[in-house]
This record gives structure tokens, sequence and C-alpha cells, in this order.
């Protein structure tokens, strides 16, 4: 097999720098899916180059207890299981680096990253890059972001400013509900707020909210304005009811926005194909249009969407990678 090897490489600043001229592997992204594809790369002595990107250990992060991961019967932290994934990555010999990719070129083997105003060249990339928060697209939600309106209850549902004050969740899916969920434990109220009347979640989330009496569910309704942008500050949110078109105001300290994610790979257009919402759809295996760039997880799933389906692509996509490199370098 070709040995990568050390050189200089000049970098974006005009400054050369050392460093190992070629990765055999790059994994873009540390949630379930990028640090199962860095444990099963390490474990194959493939010392894969894991990149975090801006959030390190992906979304999983930020939720509360995860109950359906198998092995935990009495659930596990979210950041926990994330902190033993990567762990037990580099326990193996993967190197996590904090680094966001700026740009991508596919076009020639070996493909080159710039992360950090660096080159890195490699010769397989595992696209792991997740999916991030939708937002409802409001400007005054811009407006409000972090200062009432946010994303994730568990990252921010402690603040003094929520405690004990009526709360908006958005949304009716299973995030929406554990959202809720998690936020009756300091608000006085939750309105659960969804533009249909019967909830996506599964079956045991829905019946565990609706059960829940600090949680109150608004129906068949969308937020059109979110109160109050002269103040600064949340105060309420502006419904529509999308039935008899009533309007109404709902007072609240704060409004969680949980209507699902879309998948980051604005990075990759134009150099991979995606399809209309930006899923990278995988052409062979995991292997996406580029032969040696393959693609797990939540960037190319809008279907399943759960850690355990993430962390089994991430799994098939270092074993695809290390054929194509054992085939590459024979
Ligand atoms: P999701 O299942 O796609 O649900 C998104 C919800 O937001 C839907 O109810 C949808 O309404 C609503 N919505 C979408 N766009 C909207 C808009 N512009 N305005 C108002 N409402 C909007 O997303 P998710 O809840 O984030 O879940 C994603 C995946 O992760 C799912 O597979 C889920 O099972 C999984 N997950 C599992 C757990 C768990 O098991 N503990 C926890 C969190 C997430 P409609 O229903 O009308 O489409």
């Amino acid at each position: 097999m070709r040995q990568p090897v050390r050189s200089r490489l000049p970098t974006a600043s005009g400054k050369t720098t050392f460093r190992l001229l070629m990765e055999k592997v790059v994994i873009i992204g540390t949630g379930c899916a990028g640090l199962t594809a860095a444990l099963y790369t390490a474990r194959a002595n493939l010392q894969p180059l894991v990149l975090t990107g801006t959030q390190p250990g992906g979304l999983l992060t930020t939720t509360s207890i995860v109950e359906n991961f198998p092995g935990f019967p009495e659930g596990v932290d979210g950041y926990e299981l994330m902190t033993r994934m990567q762990k037990q990555a580099e326990r193996f010999g993967a190197r996590v680096k904090f680094g966001t990719v700026e740009a991508a070129d596919f076009s020639r083997q070996p493909f080159v990253l710039t992360v950090d105003d660096e080159p890195i060249q490699t010769q397989t990339v595992i696209i792991a890059t997740g999916a991030s928060h939708r937002h409802l697209g409001l400007e005054s939600e811009a407006n409000l972001e972090n200062k009432g309106v946010t994303y994730c209850a568990t990252c921010d549902g402690a603040l003094p400013m929520f405690r004990n004050q009526p709360l908006v969740v958005v949304g009716g899916g299973d995030s929406a509900c554990e959202e809720a969920l998690y936020l009756t434990r300091f608000g006085s109220v939750v309105h659960l707020i969804h533009r249909r009347d019967a909830l996506r979640a599964s079956k045991i989330m829905a019946e565990r909210t609706l059960s829940t009496p600090k949680i109150k569910p608004i129906w068949d309704s969308v937020v059109t304005e979110v109160l109050d942008v002269k103040q600064d500050k949340v105060t309420g949110v502006r419904l529509k009811n999308l039935r008899s078109n009533a309007e109404s105001v709902v007072d609240c300290a704060g409004m969680f926005v949980a209507i699902g994610h879309a998948p980051n790979t604005q990075l990759f257009k134009g150099a991979i194909e995606m399809d209309a919402s930006g899923y990278i759809i995988p052409k062979r295996g995991t292997m996406a249009n580029v032969p040696g760039v393959f693609v797990a997880g939540d960037c190319s799933d809008h279907v399943y969407r759960q850690a355990v389906t993430a962390a089994g692509m991430g799994c098939a996509a270092a074993i695809d990678a290390e054929r194509y490199l054992a085939a590459l370098n024979e």
C-alpha cells in the first residue's frame, strides 16, 4: 500500500507548513455517523483524520436522555454517549481535530479539503456532516434569536429568563415532544403549537406528551410573528389557525422551534450530486457519485434519521472506504 509521506504544503496565507501530505481517510463530522466511521477506519489501521465542524459530537449533544440507543436500558445522556464514542475511536488511532472544512475539491485524486485555510490531501472522504435545526423563516424569529427564540431546550431551557414563565414549542415530531417534556421542568406552562391536529411523533412520545398536564397543545396553528422585536425580547407569539384563519396571541417568554432539520451539505453543492433538498444520495453502497467520496448519517438520510441508523451508516461507509482504498493502492 502507498504510504502517506510528509512534505511542505503551501497554505493560503503563503506560509508553508509540515504535515502529512496525504491522508487515507478524512471524516467530516463527529456525530454518530462520523465517529462510528472513525472507529471502524481506525481499527482498519487507516489512522483517520476526523474533523469536528462547528458542533463537535453533533446534534445528539444537544438532546437530554437518549432512550433508544441499544445497550443502554436506562437511557444515556446524549453528550456522554458522544464523548464515549470519540474516546473509543481515539483508542484505536483516530485523530480528532477541531476544524471546519471551507472548501472541497473532488475533481481529482487526491482530493483536497481546505480546513482553516490549510489544504489537506486525502484519498477518501467520508461526509458525515449531519443536519441542522430548521427555522420557521420569520423576520421576527431571526431578530429575536437568542433573545427568547431558541432551537434547543436542553441547551437553553434552564436559563433564568424561562423559569416559571409560559413557554411555546413549535412542531409536532419527536423533537418537539421531547423539547416540550423537558421544558415542563422550568416553564409554568408549555404550549405545543402544531400545524395539524395530530402529532407526527412516535406513539410513545405522543402519548407521554399529551398526558402531561403542563403541556397544552394548540392544534392547526402556525406562528406568524414572534413578539416583541421592539422590546428586544420574546413576550409572545402571534398565531393563525389554519382552519378558521382566526388570529390570536399567546403570551410566552420563550419560543422553542423543533420543526425538523436540513442537511449540512451546502459546502458540497456543485462538487457532488444531491437531491433537491440537499441530501446526498449514495450511488453504490455508501459511495457518492464521485468514487472515493462516501456519505453517512443525516446528511444523506431523510427517512430514518436515528442515532443508531446513522451509526450503522458510518460503519458501512468505513468498510466501503477501506475496500476502495485496498483496490486503489493495490
Ligand atoms: P420531524 O419528525 O420531521 O418533525 C417535524 C415537525 O415539524 C412535524 O410535525 C412537522 O409538521 C413540523 N413542521 C415542519 N416544518 C414546519 C413549519 N415550517 N412550520 C410548522 N411546523 C413545521 O422532525 P424531528 O421531530 O426533529 O425528528 C427528526 C427525526 O429524529 C425523526 O425520525 C424522529 O423520530 C427522530 N427523533 C427521535 C427522538 C426520540 O426517539 N427520542 C427524539 C428526537 C428526534 P407535520 O407533522 O405537519 O409535517
